[in-house]
């Protein structure tokens, strides 16, 4: 088992795939942004390898990100050799959906359980300049083809940006009336190399609820009023699914935090929002011993820092989203 100094069981690891992406969204990364390498990334048994050595230390749920996991070669592959590692019982992906209506019943087939799926607004036009290179309807195709391979719950997510899809959360949030899925907000964080738009056009979750419950009246609490995940659960009146929030920046869930992240190129995260990092693909490029890598994993989890710092001002500078996976 895998424990931090202050008593959490840290077993859920979300790996990111590659740190390459088919969209340049404006809150994640440049549009010239420029990728790392192959040969610097985790090679496909790397990734298995590292995986049976993670559950071996009691991590049991993982989630697949990057980047863009869909565009790593041979994505089916590797879901199949995760999911049918033994130990790991719960394996889901974040995606931007592009490629899902292809890709959802391999995916399936191959044991993936759920996909999370990026749509910040139901607009077109909106879309587009969101994520400079994108088109609804591949990502709307995406989400059916998803939901009709059971890869469900279908968790949408929409971070909200000032200026741009503020006011789209009314639709997104109304999608709940006739779908049981569950539309996540995501307050937007600023990540290296902090653009004014990651700093000054933040939506709060309250102003994002106000929006939503000045339309369709007031929220009820789900889910008991426990995290479901990371996310903060609501439900509409009448409605077949639940809206979420994940308001990192105004109400962090660092106390429930039990996750780790693995970055494309091997380096064992502790935290989204913390430049604290312990590298893993070199050593085991190098002929380290299971030991010698399990213990770097056990001591980096219990240096794992207790939370992120954004309201002391502090942001992570050595990597942007899409290079941690979100
Ligand atoms: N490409 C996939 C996708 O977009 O779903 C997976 C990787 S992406 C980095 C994971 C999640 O992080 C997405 O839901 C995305 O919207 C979110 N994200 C990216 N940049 C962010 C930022 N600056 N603040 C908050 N969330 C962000
Ligand atoms: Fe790509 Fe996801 Fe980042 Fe958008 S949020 S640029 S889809 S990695």
């Amino acid at each position: 088992m895998a424990i931090d100094r202050f008593g959490r069981n840290i077993h859920y690891l979300r790996i990111s795939l590659t740190d390459h992406c088919n969209l340049r969204c404006v809150y994640c990364m440049p549009e010239d942004m420029t990728f790392r390498p192959n040969a610097d990334m985790m090679q496909d048994d790397e990734i298995l390898f590292l995986t049976r050595l993670f559950a071996s230390l009691g991590f049991d749920k993982i989630r697949l990100t990057g980047g863009e996991p869909t565009v790593r070669a041979n994505i089916v592959d590797i879901v199949r050799g995760i999911t049918s590692t033994e130990g790991i019982r719960s394996v889901s992906m974040t995606t931007n959906g592009v490629l899902l209506k292809k890709l959802s019943q391999p995916l399936a087939d191959a044991g993936l359980q759920r996909v999370n799926v990026s749509v910040d607004t139901l607009d077109p036009d909106k879309f587009h300049r969101l994520t400079r290179w994108g088109k609804l309807d591949d990502v709307w195709d995406g989400v059916l083809a998803a939901e009709q391979a059971g890869l469900t719950p279908i968790k949408l997510n929409a971070v909200v940006v000032k200026g741009y899809n503020e006011d789209d959360v009314v639709d997104l949030a109304a999608l709940t009336y006739d779908h049981p899925w569950q539309i996540r907000f995501i307050e937007m964080m600023p990540f290296a190399g902090a653009t004014d738009l990651q700093t000054q056009q933040v939506v709060t979750m309250a102003q994002i609820q106000e929006k939503i419950e000045s339309e369709f009246g007031k929220m009820e609490i789900a889910n008991n009023g426990k995290l479901d995940g990371e996310a903060r659960v609501f439900h509409l009146h009448g409605a077949k699914g639940d809206v979420g929030f994940i308001s990192s920046v105004t109400h962090p869930f660092c106390s429930a935090c039990t996750r780790a992240r693995l970055t494309s190129d091997g380096r064992l995260r502790l935290c989204l929002l913390r430049e604290k990092e312990v590298d893993l693909l070199t050593p085991l490029r190098a002929g380290a011993t299971l030991e010698e890598l399990r213990h770097l994993i056990l001591n980096g989890v219990w240096e794992k820092p207790w939370g992120h710092g954004l309201a002391d001002g502090v942001i992570p500078l050595n990597r942007v989203m899409s290079e941690i996976g979100g």
